[in-house]
């Protein structure tokens, strides 16, 4: 049968059709996620391979190499294959027929029909969602900045808040540097976009901005870079020792440490930063991981880095940041800290500016940041931000509030909250959000639930990148990072759910976790 060139050429073009749905097809769903290179089959030894050839290659290009050589391969099979057939024919026919038939052309044309059906079969499945039941990628793209089925509260842009500016400045314990209150979160700084907002920012006085490797797998600090230019030296400019895959594991060597930070040196075009945090850290081990701090000394000795920091929201918060002061290390620590707060934390705030003088920056202070998304709370949207950053600012032992600038507006928003003191009516704004959040925010990702999870599921990390998909609008960011979960919450469906009733705020965690995973999940 596939002696015959046209019957060989059909079974080709099927063939590509198949191979370019269920390949190209699940490639070109994940890959645009810009998922990590352990999400792709053999992802990894790929990563390192690419890394050989191109050293300064800061994504994960596993997915992309994969989706070229699946190509490739459909291509080579057509090609070969058709070549192959027509050579077959062509010595059933005369000498003249037979160059014609067995030149170059051959099997090009079936290879490059292949290549077309292949990606046709390929951007019907993953864009399109064709026999998945769900939309594909047009899907994910619809939930990027959607409001969810919520009535989303459009923030006015106040004719009152347009060129605020910065009001007030504290002294970023013994760091020595007098910041502004009001401190430029890079999480969603990225692009032109993003230098603009930033530019903005630091024109009308922020001095100090926190950004890392893993903002927007580097974007941030790239866009940084560019914003900063020119006026660098009057700016506190903290970052991670983290790669633009995420944060270096307890045990990394000070070489790796080191380079990671040399990296961030050159997205920022500079020769120095003046803090560099152990990055969202969760275990004490890592906190103290003696290689970080041994990198951090040389970095310190050669005028790369000045002061040391950790970061921390995670269910061991107290832990971490009581190890954190009590090491005598850390010139700064940045936690969760916003109102409604557990309890603990003004106590822990006030030992480490008692105990060593170091600076402590308040994140997460939008509480979730799910004010324009709540039904019933329209009319207090617009002013809730500022609310909740006087709330962190009235505690005199937090140095300064770092909050996610996204648009323009933020700038004016965020800032007319600068050097003011929380009112009664701010007071009870914040209480109606809370009221309205019940049930639904995990806050501040307390574990307290955890060992009621046979499975052990990381519930704190999941409902925080869902938190990061629907409310700071950080989509892919979410669903990138949950991919990277040992465990997901795919089993929580079946599951009878021995979590009920063990968050202390009522959260309904198997019904928020079932959800995440629908949510987070690429197909
Ligand atoms: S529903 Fe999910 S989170 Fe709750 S106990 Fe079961 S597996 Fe764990
Ligand atoms: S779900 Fe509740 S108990 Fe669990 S981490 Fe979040 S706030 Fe804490």
């Amino acid at each position: 049968m596939f002696d015959r060139p046209r019957n060989t050429a059909l079974a080709c073009l099927l063939f590509a059709a198949v191979a370019g749905y269920f390949v190209i097809g699940h490639y070109l769903y994940k890959v645009p996620i810009g998922l990590d290179a352990s999400a792709f089959l053999l992802g990894e030894p790929l990563q390192k391979l690419t890394l050989l050839v191109f050293p300064r290659l800061q994504h994960a290009a596993s997915g992309g190499i994969l989706l070229g050589l699946s190509l490739l391969a459909i291509g080579a099979v057509g090609f070969f294959a058709m070549r192959r057939s027509v050579r077959a024919r062509a010595a059933k026919v005369d000498a003249g027929r037979r160059e014609f038939l067995t030149g170059a052309g051959s099997g090009a044309g079936i290879a490059l029909g292949s290549l077309v059906i292949a990606g046709g079969a390929g951007a019907a499945r993953g864009f399109l969602g064709v026999g998945l039941g769900h939309d594909g990628w047009r899907g994910v793209a619809a939930n990027i900045g959607s409001d969810q089925g919520i009535v989303k509260t459009n923030p006015e842009w106040k004719q009152d808040w347009k060129g605020a500016r910065v009001k007030g400045h504290r002294r970023l314990g013994r760091t020595g540097w007098n910041v502004s209150d009001i401190v430029l979160g890079t999480g969603g700084i990225r692009g032109e976009d993003g230098e603009q907002v930033a530019r903005l920012a630091i024109e009308r006085g922020v001095n100090y901005f926190d950004t890392s490797p893993d903002y927007a797998a580097s974007g941030s600090e790239q866009a940084m870079g560019r914003a900063i230019r020119g006026v660098r030296d009057k700016l506190f400019i903290a970052t991670k020792f983290c790669t633009p895959m995420g944060h270096l594991p307890p045990g990394t060597p000070v070489a790796k440490y080191m380079a990671a930070v040399e990296a961030s040196l050159g997205r920022l075009g500079t020769d120095y930063v003046d803090l560099c945090h152990v990055h969202s850290c969760d275990e004490v081990e890592r906190l103290l991981d003696e290689n970080v701090h041994e990198a951090f000394d040389r970095l310190k000795q050669q005028g790369k880095v000045r002061f040391l920091g950790f970061s921390t929201h995670t269910p061991n918060l107290v832990q971490v940041a009581n190890a954190g002061i009590s090491s005598g290390r850390f010139d700064v620590m940045m936690l969760a800290y916003h109102h409604g707060m557990w309890a603990p934390l003004p106590e822990l705030i006030g030992r480490a500016r008692s105990e060593h003088d170091m600076g402590v920056v308040a994140m997460k202070t939008l509480k979730g940041a799910k004010h324009h998304g709540l039904v019933g709370f329209r009319e207090e949207a617009d002013s809730y931000s500022q609310a909740a950053l006087k709330w962190v600012l009235s505690n005199p032992n937090v140095s300064c509030a770092v909050i996610s600038f996204v648009k323009l507006q933020h700038v004016d928003e965020y800032l007319f909250a600068s050097g003011q003191q929380p009112t009664a009516d701010d007071v009870a704004i914040l209480e109606k959000y809370d009221s309205l959040i019940r049930g639904t925010h995990c806050a501040p990702h307390c574990g307290v639930c955890l060992d009621s999870c046979p499975e052990q599921l990381p519930i704190h990390d999941v409902l925080r990148h869902r938190m990061y998909f629907e409310d700071y609008g950080w989509e892919k960011e979410g669903m990138r990072l949950y991919s990277m979960l040992e465990k997901n919450a795919s089993v929580c469906a079946s599951c009878s759910a021995p979590c009920l009733g063990s968050c202390p705020l009522e959260i309904r965690i198997q019904e928020r976790m079932i959800g995440a995973h629908e949510l987070l999940t690429p197909s």
